[in-house]
């Protein structure tokens, strides 16, 4: 079999957002499965926040990547060769191989997964996926208990926009988001059914979330940190839960101010919890059943933003690190 693959590498590290010109598009031949291995041609992978940080040197929650070589990434796909004992050619499949348009994955690295006619493949790296998980969990781990008002930021996100979803599935009574634009904040309250949602250029977000949450709030779901972590501590009601998740204000190396008013900690009684998905693998099942059910019954809406091909698979990296995407960024190959 003679199948050359696109792949993107990092060639350099970036300052900052990263530019276009710190990646290669690189063409290689592929080489047939030996055995134990599987061929399989990708068919969506994901960018995430997270990757930010694995172009730098000395990344300290997972190791840097290496320059001149191909970036990792979620995807799904389809085998078109297999030497693994019961994975047949045509499976859908999942593996962290991505950032590339064929990827040769060993058979320990690889989940054969099951096909829903009425389901998109893609969903595997959103909702039913990593991005869901982390709304799921990061809601028990909060806890979130029925009658919380909750805030999350970056609401109209991955993450953020079933997180909202979730917390109203869970009994919460309010449920408050931030975005980044006015469309955005839109989307939340007509589409998604958030009771109030705004944009964080607006103004001081502690001015803007005293608004939106007039009796405080009870559970703030963090995906951004600095400024509207202080004005969560500052509306929070006592006994409140952060659930810290992400800091999408700072992954480029901005300055992280704060949290000045971290005090109110001590005074409101607040519980601080920092969450890792991959701490929840346990709980993927659970999850992709009741998701699936929500989905299927209505109950849940998942949106993505969909970029064609290998080629711009770094733009579409660049739009989840400045708001191009609502829902789950997806690169479909
Ligand atoms: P996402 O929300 O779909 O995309 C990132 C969003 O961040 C952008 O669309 C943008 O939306 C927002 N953003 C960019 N710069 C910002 C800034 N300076 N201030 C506030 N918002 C900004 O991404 P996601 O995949 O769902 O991830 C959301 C967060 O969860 C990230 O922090 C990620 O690292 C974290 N996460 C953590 C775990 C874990 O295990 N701890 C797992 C998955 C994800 P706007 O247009 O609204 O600005």
């Amino acid at each position: 079999m003679s199948i050359s693959s696109r792949e993107v590498h990092l060639v350099k590290r970036p300052t900052g957002l990263p530019d276009p010109g710190d990646f290669e598009v690189v063409t290689r031949p592929v080489p047939d499965p030996e055995e134990g291995e599987v061929l399989v041609r990708n068919t969506y992978m994901s960018v995430d926040p997270y990757m930010r940080a694995r172009m730098n040197a000395g990344n300290t929650n997972e190791p840097s990547w290496e320059l001149d070589e191909p970036m990792l990434a979620r995807a799904v796909g389809e085998v078109v060769a297999s030497r693994v004992d019961g994975v047949k050619p045509g499976s859908l499949v999942f593996h962290g191989l991505g950032w590339r348009e064929y990827s040769i994955v060993p058979g320990g690295e690889l989940t054969v997964l099951p096909v829903y006619e009425d389901l998109s493949p893609s969903l595997y790296l959103g909702a039913l996926g990593m991005p869901g998980l982390t709304a799921y969990m990061g809601l028990e781990e909060a806890p979130l208990r029925p009658g919380d008002t909750v805030f999350v930021s970056s609401a109209a996100g991955a993450v953020g926009s079933l997180v909202g979803q979730i917390a109203r599935l869970r009994g919460a009574a309010r449920v408050v988001g931030s975005a980044g634009s006015p469309e955005k904040v839109r989307y939340l309250l007509d589409e998604l059914g958030f009771d109030a949602a705004f944009d964080y250029h607006d103004g001081p977000a502690t001015k803007l979330l005293a608004q939106a949450a007039p009796g405080g709030i009870d559970v703030y779901y963090d995906n951004v940190g600095s400024e509207q972590l202080d004005a969560a501590f500052e509306n929070f009601n006592h006994h409140g839960r952060v659930v810290m998740v992400g800091f999408m204000s700072s992954y480029n190396g901005e300055a992280v101010p704060g949290p000045r008013s971290i005090s109110w900690v001590v005074g409101k009684r607040l519980t601080v919890r920092g969450f890792m998905v991959v701490d929840h693998d346990a709980s993927l099942d659970r999850m992709r059943t009741d998701m699936i059910g929500w989905i299927r019954s209505g109950k849940l809406k998942v949106a993505e933003t969909v970029v064609d091909g290998i080629d711009r698979a770094v733009e579409a990296f660049r739009g989840v690190m400045t708001g191009a995407n609502t829902g789950k960024m997806i690169v479909r190959l």
